[in-house]
């Protein structure tokens, strides 16, 4: 079984590549969680995630609004934790309906919310390298995302 995929990006353009793959590869219902530094490019790779949903509107960091929902193939609903402080504000953020809805969820800094969120995910977490390298390690954590990193492997 293919529990994990790492990939190395070396500009903007390829992190969102890998995005647009993972966006394509989407199920309703699936939850993926972005971790890593400020400027790793998680909200890069979501942008990517996005156009491989089919959806046109732009992805903008949603650190202000917390939660976007943007209409593709199916809904993305775009979350970001790092404005939140405790555990109690991220459970009273209301991201269960998203999170058990017919969408693709994907939460920036989830780490920070880790306590209070599903137990079955696709983690990625992503490294800063030399200049514009990125190193994304993908993790499944649960059957269904193993058989998404099984795709990923065998799509490139
Ligand atoms: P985060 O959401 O993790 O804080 P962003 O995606 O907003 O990060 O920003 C990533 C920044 O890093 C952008 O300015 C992007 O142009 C830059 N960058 C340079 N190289 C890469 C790469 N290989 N992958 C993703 N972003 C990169
Ligand atoms: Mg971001």
């Amino acid at each position: 079984m293919t529990a994990h995929f790492e990939i190395t990006t070396r500009s903007p353009e390829e992190t969102q590549q890998l995005g647009w793959r993972l966006g394509e590869l989407a199920k309703p219902g699936d939850i993926f969680f972005l971790v890593g530094k400020l400027g790793a490019g998680k909200t890069c790779l979501t942008q990517g995630i996005a156009k491989g949903l089919g959806i046109t509107d732009s992805v903008l960091s949603p650190s202000f609004v917390l939660v976007r929902e943007l209409k593709g193939r199916l809904p993305l609903y775009h979350a970001d934790l790092y404005r939140l402080d405790n555990l109690r504000e991220i459970s009273e953020l209301g991201l269960d309906e998203y999170l058990y809805g017919h969408g693709l969820t994907v939460i920036e800094w989830a780490d920070k919310g880790l306590d209070v969120l599903p137990d079955e995910y696709l983690l990625i977490a992503i490294d800063y390298g030399e200049g514009d390298e990125r190193r994304l390690k993908l993790t499944a954590h649960g059957k269904r995302y193993e058989e998404l990193l099984m795709r990923l492997k065998n799509k490139r």
